[in-house]
This record gives C-alpha cells, structure tokens and sequence, in this order.
C-alpha cells in the first residue's frame, strides 16, 4: 500500500456543511491527525487510528502525518472549516519544505471546506457582498504590530473584516485593542457581528456597532465581522435583521 496525506476541512459544524470530497477521503483514511476535539467528532466507531495533539503543535502534527505516510498509512489531516484557511494546509507544507526530501514524493491532496468566514456570512445575508480581508488576531506566529497595521491598512482601503481567533485565555486583550484602533478610522456606526459557533447547536449571533462593541462578546469559537461603511442592516420582524453590503461602491451609476 502506498501512503498519501489528505488535507481535510471539516467544515464550520453542521453535517451537512462538509463537502462531499472532504467527507469522502476522510472515510478513506487510516489514521488521522488533528485536534483531539475534531477528531473524536469524527472519528467515532470508525475504527481508524487517532494521533490526537495539542491545538499548538502543529508543524509537529504535520511532520507525524508526512512520517505515517512515508510508511504506508493514508492519512488525513483534519481542521475545522478549511485547511487552508489558519488550518493545516500550510503547516503540512511547512513541515514538506523542512522535512526529509522524500515526503516531496508523497501524494497529498487538499479537499477544501466551508471555511467560518462563508458560514457566518451566510448566516447574516451578505455582509462581504462586496470586497473583503480576512485576519486571524492572534500573534502566536505573528508580530501584534504587523496585525494592527494590516487592521488599519484594510479600514482605510474599505475592506469589510472578519476576524478569526479573536480572544482566548492566552490572548485576553488583543480584540480590545484591534477594536480601539478600528475606531481611530471608521465610523462608530459600521456594524459589527459576533457570529459564535455558527450551524453548531450553540450557535449564538450578537450585532452590534463599532462604538458599541466590547471584547467579552467573543470566545475561542466566535468569528467577528465587522462592516464597512456600506453595510447595511434590514430589519425584521421576530429575527435578527438581514446584513449586506451593496455590490456597489462609491459614485451613482
Ligand atoms: N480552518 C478554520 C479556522 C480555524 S482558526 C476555518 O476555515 O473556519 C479557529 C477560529 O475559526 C476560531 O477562533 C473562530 O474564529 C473561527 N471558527 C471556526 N469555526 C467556527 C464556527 N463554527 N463559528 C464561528 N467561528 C468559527
């Protein structure tokens, strides 16, 4: 049997939000690499081979998986949402470039998912109607000032955002001062959404403004969005409102 590396995303919950491809060469595998939590989500009576590790080994998670392959084993490196997006898919070829010349030999594949950003937008209407960024708040791997400038840099191009891993126990004040900084250059009025654990049973959606948003809206699993001074809200009866950006930008055509 010859081993390959298949880069999984999981997608953001819900069964019926995982890609059909991704889903298929998950059941395919041998043995998957991951998060312990994902895995166990999936891994249930399936009788493949978990090598569970903590949320901030990755590369060490990479390497494992390219090592198992080497030798035979059909792997899946499983993440929540998309691989490629803050998910596995770079540490794996992180680990490929440093690693044994070999692994470049080795088949890999990367079944794309419904990243968060796709499934809290969705969930909203369309608040990145029109252009947007994506940022992950977290300076384990990047300078905290390369984040503020990228935050600044987007407000003042107009781009709306969404913020993935905004807060945790080791990052309590990051997302205070990403928030603080975006006011220096937006309207107090731009909408901002904290989108938690969205198609999950807990999900739970807040919409608020720029001026009033505050830290303590988000955990670990909270997507934040935050508009442009485009976006939009629509009203409705007995539901959160609608929020979309127009396609439109600028002038009256
Ligand atoms: N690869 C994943 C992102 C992993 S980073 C993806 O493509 O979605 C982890 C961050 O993703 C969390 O801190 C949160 O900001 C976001 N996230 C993941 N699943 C989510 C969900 N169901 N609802 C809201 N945010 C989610």
């Amino acid at each position: 049997m010859s081993g390959r590396v298949d880069i999984i995303g999981l997608g953001p919950g819900a069964e019926d939000l995982r890609c059909p491809r991704a889903a298929g060469a998950l059941a395919q595998a041998t043995d998957l690499v991951g998060y312990v939590p994902y895995l166990e989500r999936v891994a249930e009576g399936s009788g493949q081979r978990i090598h569970g590790s903590d949320n901030r080994e990755e590369i060490q998670r990479a390497r494992l998986a390219l090592e198992l392959a080497q030798q035979g084993r059909r792997v899946a490196v499983v993440s929540s949402g998309d691989g490629g997006v803050f998910g596995m898919a770079a540490a794996v070829f992180e680990a490929m470039e440093q690693g044994d010349p070999r692994w470049r030999g080795l088949e890999v594949a990367v079944h794309p998912g419904v990243s968060a950003v796709l499934a809290a937008a969705a969930r909203l209407g369309a608040p990145f109607g029109n252009d947007f960024c994506v940022l992950s708040l977290s300076d384990n791997l990047k300078p905290w000032g390369v984040i503020l400038n990228r935050l600044e840099a987007a407000a003042c191009a107009g781009f709306a955002m969404a913020f993935y891993n905004p807060i945790s126990k080791a990052r309590p004040w990051q997302l205070g001062e990403a928030l603080a900084r975006l006011r220096r250059h937006l309207p107090g009025s731009v909408p901002v959404i904290f989108a938690r654990a969205v198609s999950r049973p807990e999900e739970h959606v807040e919409i608020t403004t720029l001026a009033g948003a505050r830290p303590e809206q988000a955990d670990m699993r909270t997507l934040v969005m935050v508009g442009n001074a485009e976006t939009r809200l629509i009203p409705r009866e007995g539901a959160d409102p609608w929020v979309y950006t127009p396609r439109r930008v600028g002038g009256t055509v």
